[in-house]
């Protein structure tokens, strides 16, 4: 076989790793060294949101521990299936009169969901009903948003989220970054991204290169919840897309078992700044059925953020923010009011 050949079917290091995520709750548990008490519940609960874990997220989990914050961001247990009052399939109503890959909430911004699907299915995931199931988006769609796109003096910026954008391959990136090029008014784009966590691998010389030659500036947005969910690879990863100019950001979700420590919190922001990521949003629960074990209360929320800005410079304290359906933007709470 040539080398072009080979370069053509051998899949790269980050779509092997892909598929060798975890998927059976059972292979996850005995990888741990976690007894059966934790499989019936996970089995019902896979049966509803699949379980899915890549491996270099899996290695930072610590053996032996159900507890473990990271274990509990993506191992389904039986509390997922307990009926929860006000916690629903679509909390921002984002599945009634939605176009095809395109969100356009917010005046500036319109956000492109690239693929559905996600490396790592986070149970807390609002979008865990959402119905989009592997669906990519193909050129006819692209050249579609890209026209709607055009078409909008006020959009100045393209947010590609998905499920996760980094999972389509760097030329279907590449044809959409194309795309969009002929839109003039654009100032940058922006990514949503879990995958430089979960694979590092996958930010390839190839993606980097791709960023670093787009028309505009570039921003990606990690989603990291936990401290321990950064390490060497993440930082190399980093390293890369801060070299070819990228300004990372990262957005966690408050979650009761995970963060929901000051202690945690401003740890995490201090290894964010360590990877050179900047806090850019706390978001609180969105109340998708399936998560009200995550949920942190209003208050205890406020005074976490009141510990954190005594304990960090402020460029890292994250924005602590919910989403409300129909409100022009996302919607900070004020942290003057006490509960
Ligand atoms: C969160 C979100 C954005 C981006 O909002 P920023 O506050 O600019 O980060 C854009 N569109 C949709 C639909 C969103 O949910
Ligand atoms: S990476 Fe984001 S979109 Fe994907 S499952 Fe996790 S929270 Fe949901």
């Amino acid at each position: 076989m040539t080398a072009a050949l080979t370069s053509i079917s051998a899949p790269a290091a980050w779509q092997r790793e892909l598929a060798a995520a975890f998927t059976d709750p059972r292979a996850l548990l005995a990888h741990l060294g976690l007894g059966e008490g934790e499989l019936a519940g996970a089995l019902a609960a896979a049966a509803d949101f699949p379980m899915r874990a890549p491996r270099p997220y899996v290695a930072r989990i610590v053996p032996g521990d159900p507890a473990d914050p990271l274990l509990r961001q993506i191992l389904p247990i039986a509390a997922e299936l307990a009926p929860a009052p006000g916690f629903v399939a679509d909390p921002l109503v984002e599945q009634t009169g939605a176009r095809p890959g395109l969100l356009h909430k917010y005046r500036s911004r319109a956000l492109v969901i690239l693929r559905g699907g996600c490396a790592i299915n986070c149970r807390y995931c609002f979008r865990r009903h959402f119905p989009y199931g592997e669906h990519a988006l193909g050129p006819a769609e692209i050249e579609e948003i890209a026209r709607y796109v055009a078409a909008r003096p006020e959009i100045n910026e393209v947010i590609l989220s998905g499920g996760d954008p980094l999972l389509a391959k760097d030329a279907a990136l590449a044809s959409l970054v194309d795309a969009l090029a002929a839109a003039p008014q654009l100032r940058r784009l922006r990514i949503h991204t879990r995958l430089p966590i979960t694979i590092p691998s996958r930010i390839t010389a190839g993606l980097v290169d791709l960023l670093a030659r787009a028309p505009w500036p570039t921003v990606i947005v990690f989603h990291v919840n936990h401290p321990r969910e950064l390490d060497d690879a993440v930082d190399a990863a980093c390293r890369r897309l801060r070299a070819a100019g990228v300004t990372l950001l990262n957005q966690s979700v408050l979650l009761r078992g995970v963060n929901d420590d000051a202690r945690v919190l401003a740890a995490l922001s201090e290894r964010l700044f360590d990877a050179g990521i900047l806090p850019y949003y706390l978001h609180l629960l969105d109340r998708v059925a399936g998560a009200a074990h995550f949920e942190v209360d209003e208050g205890r929320a406020r005074a976490l953020m009141a510990e954190l800005l005594a304990a960090l410079p402020g460029f890292l304290v994250p924005k602590l923010v919910r989403e409300v359906a129909g409100e022009p933007s996302k919607v900070p709470l004020d942290l003057r009011l006490t509960p």
